[in-house]
């Protein structure tokens, strides 16, 4: 009998295990179980559209999908049901990698008001993500701000900033594109509450700023002068040779018509506006005096970092990464992934973690003649579960390449509706 392995969530780190999985033993049944009605995660809902070389490694996880040993779950919710103790009694192991799904906490006023939103919020949005295409931000306004110095908060500020031409050919969801084109934003400010050399953008990402084609990107004014000077050197990395190559103007007669404004050592301090967010006050953290900066501004994004969701029956320290030692959370369950590591690193970082945790199963795994697959079918149905099998999503996957328009690579269904429409019809 096969041994029964499920892995809740879909993201890199789950593939990367089931790719390290089937590498030490090709028997292993492993079903893959994640909450939306399709694989992937955070290559489909968190890689920024514009950068589809990135979600290129999604090929490598279809090879893994495509394995006959593989199938996968989508539109099960194990906050919900059927929860993690339902699937650790019916598999002989379980791998928890379900990322990281909200937003680190900024720690101020108003966290309702109209106009400010997470990243993850905000990226899901353009992104298509079901449970977010309903944010519809207010972009007809002149003036944005994104507080953070990591590649999220520059991914939400390149996609503000950014002419349709150059988001026309991406998978961006359409509903976000028309907003983004309809857009009457000018300025987009991009906080970091230290300085320019402790920011966290890569080298690629701080220069796509510099090549938008519609937006200058400057340093806000006074920037270069609160450089120790002895650092600006050839030793300097690359990324913040390019930051501080920025001018602190916009180039006098520039035929762009946005700007992109970095600002530094402010931290925020309260949001300003009663219903909609109308701007955003910071302490100056290099002034020992009271005298705060507010900028006027009707869409305020935090990308201050992720945590992670509290999974029932399972426990988690304060940023919300599961309590484990060594990737194993006790007898027969692992984690993986971001959920285990906290939200750093990129991609291909999830391949260690997948590979850590296959070795532990290896070592560890005794069938209990579990039932596996068929058992997890039985409660869905049951339960009256409509899931999405590997040949749905087989399906959904060429209905959004077939749907796709000019050079975009896919048109995404955004809700289970749509999805459901589709295979109904068939
Ligand atoms: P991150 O790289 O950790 O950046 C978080 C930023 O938020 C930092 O600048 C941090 O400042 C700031 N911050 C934290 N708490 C704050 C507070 N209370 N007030 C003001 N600022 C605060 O996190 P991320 O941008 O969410 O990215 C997560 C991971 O995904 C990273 O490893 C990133 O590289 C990766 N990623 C990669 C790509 C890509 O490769 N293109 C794209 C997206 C994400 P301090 O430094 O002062 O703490």
């Amino acid at each position: 009998m096969n041994l029964k392995i499920a892995i809740i969530g879909s993201g890199p780190s789950a593939f990367y295990t089931a790719q390290s999985l089937l590498k030490h033993n090709s028997d292993y049944e492993i079903d893959i179980i994640e909450r939306l009605f399709s694989p992937y995660g955070l290559i489909r809902y968190g890689v920024a559209p514009d950068h589809q070389s990135t979600k290129n490694v999604s090929r490598v996880f279809d090879r893994v999908l495509n394995n006959p040993n593989v199938e996968f779950f989508g539109g099960v919710d194990v906050n919900t049901s059927p929860t993690i103790d339902e699937i650790m009694n019916i598999y002989d192991s379980v791998v928890v990698a379900t990322g990281m799904t909200k937003d680190k906490d900024l720690g101020i006023n108003k966290k309702n008001i109209s106009g400010y939103y997470g990243a993850t919020e905000f990226v899901n949005w353009y992104n298509g993500h079901p449970e977010f295409r309903d944010l519809n931000p207010n972009l007809n306004i002149e003036t944005a701000v994104i507080i953070g110095n990591g590649n999220v908060a520059i991914d939400c500020a390149r996609i503000l900033a950014s002419s349709s031409i150059e988001l026309e050919n991406t998978d961006i969801s359409n509903y976000a594109l028309k907003i983004l084109k309809n857009s009457s934003l000018k300025t987009v400010h991009i906080i970091g509450r230290r300085g320019p050399l402790d920011a966290k953008f890569t080298t690629v990402e701080i220069r796509e700023m510099d090549e938008l084609i519609d937006c200058d990107s400057i340093l806000a004014k006074g920037t270069k002068n609160n450089i120790d000077k002895n650092l600006l050197n050839d030793d300097l990395p690359k990324q913040y040779r390019i930051l501080t190559s920025f001018n602190e103007n916009k180039p006098e007669n520039s035929a762009k018509f946005k700007t992109a404004e970095f600002n530094f050592h402010l931290s925020p301090i309260e949001l300003l506006g009663r219903n909609e967010v109308s701007g955003i006050k910071f302490k100056n953290n290099l002034s020992s005096e009271d005298n705060p900066i507010i900028i006027n501004a009707g869409l305020v994004i935090s990308a201050i970092g992720y945590q992670g969701e509290i999974i029932p029956g399972l426990k988690s320290d304060d940023s919300g990464k599961l309590i484990h030692n060594n990737n194993k959370v006790k007898d027969r369950l692992y984690s993986a992934g971001w959920i285990a590591r906290g939200p750093t690193g990129v991609i291909g970082t999830n391949k260690h973690d997948g590979a850590n945790v296959a070795s532990l199963i290896d070592r560890d795994i005794k069938t209990k003649n579990s039932p596996g697959r068929q058992e997890l079918k039985n409660i869905l149905n049951k339960k009256n579960i409509r899931y999405i099998s590997k040949e749905d999503w087989f399906i959904i996957n060429q209905a959004e390449i077939n749907n796709a328009k000019k050079e975009s690579p896919r048109l995404k269904f955004t809700s289970y509706g749509e999805v459901f429409k589709l295979l109904d019809s068939l």
